[in-house]
């Protein structure tokens, strides 16, 4: 079985959806399940309803319009018939989730989140699989939250394999064309319950994982995995072939290409993921896989912009030992602030901070009563695996260099 995953930019609008016709048609569409997210921006209109159900309630009506407009355009030019069977499934679909709304009683904003942002992939899906019947491409609505059962963590859940693989195996018929949601799972009680943003492509990998599936393909508007962000920079290459482990290492230096959890299912069963191009389906994109070599061999630039470049160093000239060490982690992690890269020295300790969640500002007072502390903000860390002198100097180009670390096969730079 092959799984393919689309995410929202394919299913943005009706060209989208045609357009996932096209591709099924080009590669082909036997045995095939399909992973489908929200269309377009969906997920963050739901997020904003949830938002307005808590603290704005005046809103809420004209937040609900929004998403039932979006996907009433998108139905009216999918289907010619006015009376066409979709318009109930949908109204049917939205007044499940008002409901819910109205009569809820639970005050956990990640329980009413869960229960209300995935109705965006059940309306995607509902209307991708109306559409594909349209068009004489018969196939199978599956209710991932029947597939894929999961803990109660609320926007992180996390998966129960067990009860997942039994499920999976007694439910999915592989002989078929399948369609079903990504980012959802349900919890024992039956509750929706998400995976996290961007969770699409994990959905697929469990699926995956659990047939055994013989590859997985994300379909995306770039050629494939590129060996340097686009946004950030002017040249870019595209990579053939990686292996697991540089898919790994380059979603854990921050490339945001594939989501990072959903290497980790595919390389226990040794299943090729595909990453390519749902405008030029034919073309070769990328293949993640077992062992092999990059290729091209290429230099790959990652760079993460607005960190924070931490010195501690102790207030007597003392050196910074293990204890200190596990005091001042254990702090990052209080305050929620993601390390990217640190240094040491017998009486320093540098640090690179990703202060997303805001935590630096209350961490600073804490630590200043036991070290002499120095930051600065707005520094880029640049990562670059398979470097060679050439790549460095690129960077280094205009920049002050503030901390250097250089491996074998990746350096790192924080720059200002
Ligand atoms: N729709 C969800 C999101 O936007 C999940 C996904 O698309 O991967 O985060």
């Amino acid at each position: 079985m092959k799984i393919f995953k689309f995410g929202g930019a394919s299913v943005k609008d009706a060209n989208g959806v045609k357009n996932v016709v096209n591709v099924l048609k080009e590669v082909g569409h036997q045995d095939t399940l399909l992973v489908i997210s929200a269309m377009g921006k969906t997920t963050n209109a739901m997020e904003k309803i949830v938002d307005s159900y808590f603290t704005d309630k005046n809103q809420l009506d004209l937040v609900i319009q929004e998403v039932v407009d979006t996907h009433k355009t998108i139905i009216n030019e999918l289907f010619e018939a006015k009376n066409h069977e979709i318009h109930n499934r949908v109204n049917a679909l939205i007044e499940e989730f008002k409901g819910f709304l109205m009569w809820n009683k639970s005050p956990k904003y990640a329980f009413v989140y869960d229960q209300v942002v995935g109705y965006g992939e059940l309306l995607s899906t509902t209307i991708v699989s109306a559409y594909l019947d349209e068009v004489g491409l018969n196939n199978h609505w599956l209710d991932v939250r029947d597939l894929i059962k999961t803990d109660n963590s609320y926007r992180d859940a996390q998966v129960n394999w067990e009860r997942t693989q039994k499920e999976v195996t007694s439910t999915v018929n592989k002989n078929k064309l399948n369609i079903t949601q990504g980012f959802l799972g349900s919890d024992e009680n039956n509750f929706t319950t998400t995976l996290g943003r961007e969770g699409s492509d994990y959905t697929a990998a469990i699926l995956a994982y659990c047939l055994k599936a013989e590859s997985v393909t994300i379909w995306k508007d770039v050629p494939g995995v590129l060996n340097a962000d686009p946004r950030h920079f002017n040249e870019t290459k595209l990579l053939h072939k990686i292996s697991y482990r540089e898919a790994i290492e380059l979603a854990f230096y921050g490339a945001s290409v594939i989501h990072p959890k959903t290497l980790q299912p595919l390389q226990g069963r040794e299943i090729p993921l595909h990453v390519k191009s749902f405008l030029n389906p034919k073309e070769q994109g990328t293949t993640v896989g077992k062992g092999t070599k990059i290729s091209p061999e290429t230099p790959c630039f990652i760079v993460k912009k607005n960190q924070v470049l931490l010195k501690l160093s102790s207030l007597d000239f003392s050196f910074i030992v293990e204890e200190n060490m596990s005091e001042i982690f254990k702090l990052f992690h209080d305050y929620k602030l993601k390390v990217d890269l640190i240094q040491n020295s017998a009486i320093s300790f540098s640090v690179c901070l990703d202060n997303k969640f805001g935590g630096l500002k209350e961490i600073l007072p804490v630590l200043e009563q036991k070290f002499k502390v120095t930051h600065h903000e707005a520094v880029s860390l640049y990562t670059i695996r398979h470097f060679d002198e050439n790549s460095v100097e690129k960077i280094l180009n205009g920049y002050s260099v503030l901390v250097e670390q250089r491996g074998k096969e990746t350096i790192q730079l924080v720059v200002k």
